[in-house]
């Protein structure tokens, strides 16, 4: 009889687990036969001594069977023309999938975008689209086909039917510190990714002070062993190596980051490093549904869904049919709350912004009640960051280092303090950052894995 305790002792001492073991591991996570305690147990165990690419290959693949894997040819939609994307996270990247996601079904690509709520302390693609009121985030496997057929785009969270053991696994890596593991990310994500069947995955993989992985070094590894795993289940993939060393674009938090989403959509300020990557990330994943000849082609059309409003109409067509406000693009702040205390923050000494521990920043949305410290904790949605500066700006009185969006007076206080230890000013000019992506790795499909 499976006995998750083995498997947790042996994993617990440095012994490499076989595909069976992983699987029926994982499979219990998804059924309840195994404890939310031994997940726990399990993450931290993985965490501290790690998994062999074929452990992560096994993880993947068995976490993504722990639900079904779409058919479209049977649900009426070209296979060719489905490509997922995902982002391994980054203190206010979660913005860029919200735009990505109607970009390229303007386009003609069908994106259906499995992805979670917050980790750890970086907020979650699905905790966005939640602070729309009606914003159903896990509609059941039909109905999400239906979304599918009617717009091209949709943004979801897993089910009992799509990488449930993702769902039962993610959420206590959430909150028991224990996302920082390339095996771990890996499984998370490709499963997630290899359950809807697509024909081509592309993955920003992040590093910098906003990113699971601090180090570049540490972002290739993640990014060749997703490559490996989604090449060796067949699909082309491609990730960007992405520098969130300071936060993305000017807005940390849901409801904020959902506005500055329509603004950008709407011919409001674009952050030119979130337009670059929403165009990179659009580029690819246009260019592997076939809809270009080459990646300039691909930007080319990528911008021009932007550019004549063609994207904005998409995301409200994809909001309105996942429950969210029919008319949320017209009046986007009449849908998010707002939080009662909304005050700029001056940087103790007028000067340029030099560099910014980001990561601070997303505990600092934690604090705010942004982010959870429980699984089930409810999130608050009208707090956060908004105009916040990038590295290399003037700051002083007349340009305050950012808005802070609180609950009360305290709450406000107590975020300004760790903002303000997070950013450093100096009274010399100093460099802005550097370009988003800063490297392309992609896989093709070899059966037996592996990228060029
Ligand atoms: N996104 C996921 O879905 N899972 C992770 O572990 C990290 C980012």
């Amino acid at each position: 009889m499976f006995q998750p305790q083995e498997v947790l002792r042996k994993k617990r001492c440095g012994q490499e687990l076989t595909p069976d073991e992983v699987r029926e591991f994982v499979l219990g996570t998804a059924t309840g036969d195994v404890t939310e305690a031994q997940i726990g147990a399990f993450t931290t165990s993985v965490c501290i001594n790690g998994m062999t690419a074929d452990e992560t290959e096994a993880l993947s693949l068995a976490m993504r069977d722990s639900g079904s894997v779409i058919d479209w040819a049977a649900a009426g939609l070209d296979p060719r023309r489905v490509v997922e994307k995902h982002s391994s996270g980054g203190v206010g990247d979660e913005k860029t999938t919200v735009l990505v996601v109607p970009v390229v079904p303007a386009a003609g690509v069908t994106i259906p975008n499995l992805t979670e709520r917050g980790l750890d302390y970086l907020a979650g693609e699905i905790d966005l689209l939640e602070a729309l009121p009606g914003y159903v985030a896990r509609p059941d496997t039909s109905t999400l086909l239906e979304i599918l057929r009617s717009t091209g785009g949709a943004i979801v969270a897993p089910t009992s039917d799509l990488a449930p053991a993702d769902g039962a696994i993610f959420k206590i890596r959430s909150t028991t510190a224990t996302v920082e593991s390339i095996a771990l990310i890996t499984g998370s994500i490709l499963s997630k990714k290899l359950a809807v069947n697509p024909a081509g995955i592309v993955t920003s993989v992040g590093s910098g002070s906003g990113a699971f992985m601090q180090s570049r070094d540490d972002a290739r590894e993640l990014a060749l062993m997703m490559s490996r795993v989604a090449s060796g289940a067949g699909v082309p993939n491609v990730q960007l190596l992405a520098d969130f060393d300071s936060v993305l674009g000017t807005c940390v938090g849901s409801g904020i980051e959902m506005l500055e989403v329509a603004s950008f959509l709407t011919g409001g300020p674009r952050d030119p490093r979130v337009l670059d990557l929403v165009l990179s990330m659009s580029a690819e994943i246009i260019l592997l549904a076939g809809l270009a000849h080459d990646l300039d082609d691909a930007r080319a059309l990528a911008s021009e869904q932007l550019d004549s409003g063609k994207a904005a109409d998409k995301l409200q067509e994809i909001v309105a049919a996942q429950g969210g406000p029919r008319k949320f693009m017209e009046d986007p702040a009449r849908h998010i709350s707002q939080a009662p205390v909304r005050r700029a923050l001056l940087p103790r000494e007028p000067g340029y912004v030099e560099s910014m521990r980001a990561i601070e920043v997303g505990f600092a949305l934690v604090q705010l009640g942004g982010g959870r410290a429980r699984p089930e904790d409810p999130i608050d949605y009208s707090v956060g960051f908004s105009d916040f500066a990038q590295l290399g700006q003037q700051v002083g009185e007349d340009r305050p280092l950012c808005v802070i969006h609180a609950a009360d007076e305290d709450r406000w206080a107590r975020a300004a303090d760790r903002v303000l230890d997070a950013i450093a000013v100096s009274d010399r000019p100093t460099a802005p950052a550097g370009p988003v992506v800063v490297e392309r790795i992609a896989g093709d499909a070899r059966a037996d894995g592996g990228w060029r």
